[in-house]
C-alpha cells in the first residue's frame, strides 16, 4: 500500500523499520525527515519521537551543538562551487577531514594518515576526481591549510582560497559544525569500526533531506535519489524493467556464437599493461568462474587471469570457437557471476539455443532481494534480517503503482518535491559563472 511515494507499514513492520531509521541517532527531526521520505502510518512521528526519547544513547549526547554564528555566505546556484573544509581529531584515535559543499550540503569525511600539506591535497585530488574541481575552498589558517605547498596547490587549480580571520571561526561555521554533528553520530553508535560507522553516518547524512534545503545532499549533488536499504520497503518498479532487458538481451545473445577454451589449449591472452604487444601467447591453465573465465599460464611464467572476450586461440587447427549445442547448454549460478567483473555482468551466461527460454534464464545479478552492496552498510544485527525484514515489511499484494490521490499533507510533500525538481541544479556548467 503506498501514500503518495511512501508505503504505508503495516503494524507488525514498524517497529523494524523504526530501528533502521534509528541505525545511525540521527535525532528526531532526521528521523522525521528521512522516515517521510519512504513511510508512513498513523502516529509515525510521536512513535519516533517516543523512540528517541526512550533511547539512552540519543538522550545522552543530545545536548544542542554550540550553534556558531554564521557569516553570511550567499546560497550557490550550483553544487561543489564553494567547498568548506575543516580538519578533525584527534578522535578516536584517528584523525578527520572534513569537507561540505555549501549547495547541497553533501558531506565527506575522511580519515587521514596524517594533517600534513600532501596528504591533504592527496585526498581532496581523489574528491575531485569524483566532483569535480570547486571554485571555492574556505578553510581556517591551520598550517596546512596556509602552506605554500597547499597554496599552490590551489592555485594550479585554479581554486580560490579563502581563510577565515584568525579567532572568528564562524566564516567557517559550516564546516565546524559538520564536524560537532560528525563526532556526535559516531559517539552514538555502535560499530565494528570508526570506518564502518562513518560509512553508515555518511550514507544517513546524504539521503535524508536536509533541514535548510529540504532536499536530500545526495539529490541537489547528484540529481538523483541514491539506493539504499531502505529502497527494499518499496515496490521495486526498476526490477519489472531489468527484467525487460534481461529478456531482450538473451534474445540478442541466441545469435551470437559461444566461446570456450580447454585447459591446455595454446591461446593469446589481452595484456592491459603492455602498450606495445598487445597479445601475449600463454596456455589455459584452468576454466575459473564457468567457461567465460579462465587462468592463463603465460610464457613468462606469470599467471593471469582474463574474460573470454580478452582470449583468442593461438592454436589454428583447434578452433577458438565453438558452437556446438553440446557445450552450449551452461547456466552459470549467481555465485559464480558475483566472482566474475562487473563490466561483463550481462555477458556471463551462455545458454542453449535448443533449449526454451524458461530452463535457462537465469535473472539478473541486480534482481535478488538479498543486495549485498547493501548489506555491507548496514550493522550486524539487520544483516542477518535483511531480506527477511523486505518480506515482512513489505505486503505480498503491492502494487508498483504511485496512486495519484492525495490529502492535504501528501500535497505539500508532493509541491515541495515538485519545486525542487524543476530548476534542478546545474551540475555540467561548473565553469560557467
Ligand atoms: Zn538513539
Amino acid at each position: 500500500m503506498l501514500w503518495g511515494a511512501r508505503v504505508i507499514v503495516p503494524i507488525q513492520g514498524r517497529q523494524k523499520v523504526l530501528e533502521e531509521l534509528h541505525d545511525t541517532h540521527p535525532g528526531v527531526s532526521k528521523m522525521k525527515a528521512l522516515a517521510r521520505s519512504y513511510v508512513w502510518w498513523p502516529g509515525l512521528d510521536d512513535d519516533i519521537a517516543s523512540l528517541v526519547k526512550s533511547c539512552g544513547r540519543c538522550q545522552s549526547t543530545r545536548s544542542a551543538p554550540v550553534v556558531a554564528q554564521l557569516h553570511p555566505w550567499e546560497w550557490p546556484s550550483k553544487p561543489w562551487c564553494r567547498l568548506h573544509i575543516d580538519f578533525a581529531g584527534p578522535f578516536m584515535g584517528k584523525m578527520f577531514i572534513v569537507i561540505v559543499d555549501a549547495m547541497s550540503k553533501w558531506l565527506d569525511v575522511q580519515v587521514m594518515k596524517s594533517i600534513t600539506a600532501s596528504e591533504t591535497i592527496k585526498t581532496l585530488k581523489m574528491l575531485f576526481s569524483t566532483h569535480g574541481i570547486p571554485q571555492k575552498i574556505v578553510s581556517d589558517k591551520g598550517p596546512t591549510f596556509t602552506s605554500d605547498e597547499f597554496k599552490k596547490f590551489m592555485h594550479a587549480n585554479g581554486v580560490r582560497h579563502i581563510t577565515s580571520a584568525p579567532y572568528h571561526p564562524s566564516t567557517n561555521g559550516l564546516a565546524e559544525r559538520a564536524v560537532q554533528t560528525f563526532k556526535q553520530a559516531l559517539r552514538q553508535m555502535e560499530g565494528e569500526s570508526v570506518e564502518d560507522k562513518l560509512a553508515r553516518f555518511l550514507l544517513n547524512y546524504r539521503i535524508t533531506p536536509h533541514s535548510t534545503t529540504g532536499v536530500a545532499p545526495a539529490e541537489l549533488l547528484m540529481g538523483r535519489k541514491l539506493r539504499t536499504r531502505f529502497d527494499l520497503w518499496l515496490p521495486d518498479l526498476q526490477m519489472s524493467v531489468e527484467k525487460k532487458q534481461w529478456k531482450q538481451k538473451q534474445c540478442h545473445d541466441k545469435k551470437k556464437p559461444v566461446r570456450e577454451f580447454q585447459t591446455g589449449q595454446k591461446v593469446y591472452a589481452e595484456d592491459f599493461a603492455s602498450k606495445s604487444e598487445r597479445w601475449i601467447s600463454g596456455v589455459i591453465q584452468e576454466v575459473t568462474g564457468g567457461p567465460v573465465s579462465y587462468k592463463i599460464r603465460l610464457e613468462d611464467g606469470r599467471v593471469i587471469r582474463r574474460h573470454v572476450d580478452n582470449v583468442r586461440s593461438r592454436d589454428s587447427a583447434i578452433s577458438q570457437t565453438s558452437t556446438s549445442v553440446e557445450k552450449a547448454g551452461i547456466v552459470i549460478d549467481a555465485a559464480t557471476e558475483q566472482n566474475l567483473s562487473t563490466d561483463n555482468e550481462f555477458s556471463v551466461v551462455s545458454f542453449n539455443p535448443t533449449q526454451p527460454e524458461s530452463t535457462t534464464s537465469t535473472p539478473p545479478p541486480e534482481s535478488t532481494q538479498s543486495l549485498p552492496a547493501d548489506v555491507g552498510m548496514t550493522s550486524s544485527v539487520n544483516e542477518n534480517s535483511n531480506s527477511e525484514r523486505s518480506s515482512e515489511v513489505l505486503p505480498a499484494s503491492i502494487e508498483p503503482t504511485i496512486e495519484p490521490s492525495a490529502s492535504a499533507g501528501n500535497q505539500s510533500i508532493a509541491s515541495r518535491r515538485s519545486a525542487r525538481v524543476r530548476s534542478p541544479p546545474d551540475r555540467y556548467g561548473f565553469e560557467k559563472k
